[in-house]
């Protein structure tokens, strides 16, 4: 990945705690808006989003309880097009973004039953959705279990490469002239109108105004503890990577295996993401035989060749989950520090959308997608 230091002495408009998805967005907007920006990260490898499938999936993601998310995550996709094609111009790479569609499926009579009960969610809630018969499924993806009765197809639902959307994200900081200092954020504080940022071995940072971007572990940073703020809990994921000579399946799939869960997302090099399991267990990113065990187990139920790939990666990471599953945006205080996390399963898709929230918070102005998230937050 690209990098340009910070120097000793400058004084900046946004300083950005955290090169995740959230933090390189929100850096990207701010410089695309003529902002000075720093971002402080130490490894952008331990984030979510390098962990994650990069679904960018409203409409499969949409459950019961979860309408009013639901319309902030198609509100987020809706933004996908325009802000893929500004990061692709600023950062000179492109970052796997298809518009290929998603399928559910469901393995036993329980499943499928369940697999409709979503799609009629979804269709009450305005989603487009089909239905496709066995044969129609098969001529599509032939290589998926031919014991699979039907599906839904969701056309909207798509997919990015999670890791070449941070390094294009992060190439595009550069080429606009932001910086990053490799450094871990102790602390965050007002002095006055300004905010500060304390980091372990680069003293601290001033600026007009900072964004904290920690993810899961944004409610343990000192000065945002104690803040009138939602609290973020680690909800960790184990995913996997395999790989082929050439993709299995053109779409992604999402399954329901007696039951449980699991989805298949395939890249255009050969590559398949496996992910993901859901388990509350603090801040532990050990991968386990038995999570790994079973993801495959439910993967190959749906996908058989998958058995024939190289398994490449197992990786645990740890989603930013609030209790009411919406992200937490806002001013702390009506002061200089910015909160942006809690995005949960989504925070891919939804860093677009996330970055103009925090540019309207930055500019004191409106936008539509603030009401959707109060919406999200109160559902
Ligand atoms: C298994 C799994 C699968 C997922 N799949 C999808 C998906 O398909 N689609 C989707 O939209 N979302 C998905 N997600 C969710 C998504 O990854 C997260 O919602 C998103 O990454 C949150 O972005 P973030 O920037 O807030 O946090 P992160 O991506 O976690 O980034 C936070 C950054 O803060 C840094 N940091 C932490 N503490 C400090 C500190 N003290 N000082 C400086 N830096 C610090 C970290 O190093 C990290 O780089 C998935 C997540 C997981 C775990």
């Amino acid at each position: 990945m690209l990098t340009s230091a910070a120097p000793k002495a400058r004084s900046y408009d946004v300083a950005v705690a955290g090169g995740g998805v959230i933090g390189l967005s929100t850096a990207f907007a701010a410089l695309s808006s003529g902002r000075r920006v720093v971002v402080i990260e130490p490894d952008a490898t331990k984030s979510a989003a390098w962990v994650a499938a990069g679904m960018l999936a409203p409409a499969s993601e949409a459950h019961f309880g979860e309408e009013a998310l639901t319309r902030l995550l198609l509100a987020g996709a809706a933004r996908w097009p325009d802000f893929a094609s500004a990061l692709e111009g600023a950062a000179g790479e492109t970052f796997g973004f298809r518009t290929t569609p998603t399928v559910a499926v469901g393995v036993d009579a329980a499943d499928r039953s369940e697999v409709r009960r979503l799609v009629d969610l979804q269709q009450s809630l305005g989603i487009e959705v089909s239905t496709l018969d066995r044969a129609s499924l098969r001529a599509q993806e032939p290589l998926l279990a031919g014991s699979l009765l039907e599906a839904a197809l969701f056309r909207g639902d798509h997919q990015v490469d999670n890791r070449a959307l941070l390094g294009a994200l992060r190439s595009a900081v550069v080429s606009l002239g932001g910086f990053f200092i490799d450094d871990v954020v102790c602390s965050v504080s007002a002095s006055g109108a300004i905010g500060k940022i304390e980091t372990a071995q680069n003293g601290s940072v001033e600026a007009i105004d900072v964004v904290v971007a920690l993810g899961a572990r944004t409610s343990q940073l000192p000065g945002i503890t104690g803040a009138d703020l939602p609290i973020v809990r680690p909800v960790k994921g184990h995913v996997l990577r395999l790989r082929g000579a050439e993709p299995l399946i053109d779409v992604t799939v999402r399954a329901l295996v007696h039951g449980r869960s699991v989805y298949l997302v395939p890249r255009a090099d050969g590559r398949l993401v496996v992910g993901a399991t859901s388990e509350e267990r603090g801040f532990d990113t050990t991968v386990t035989a038995g999570e790994v065990h079973q993801l495959l187990d439910d993967a190959r139920i749906v996908l058989p060749g998958l058995d024939e790939l190289e398994l490449e990666e197992a990786i645990a990471g740890l989603r930013p989950g609030t209790t009411s599953n919406a992200p937490v945006i806002q001013r702390i205080d009506d002061g200089p520090v910015i909160v942006a996390t809690g995005h949960f399963r989504n925070g891919i898709l939804l860093a677009p959308i996330t970055a103009e929230i925090v540019m309207a918070l930055l500019s004191g102005t409106s936008t539509t997608a603030l009401d959707l998230l109060a919406a999200a937050q109160g559902s």
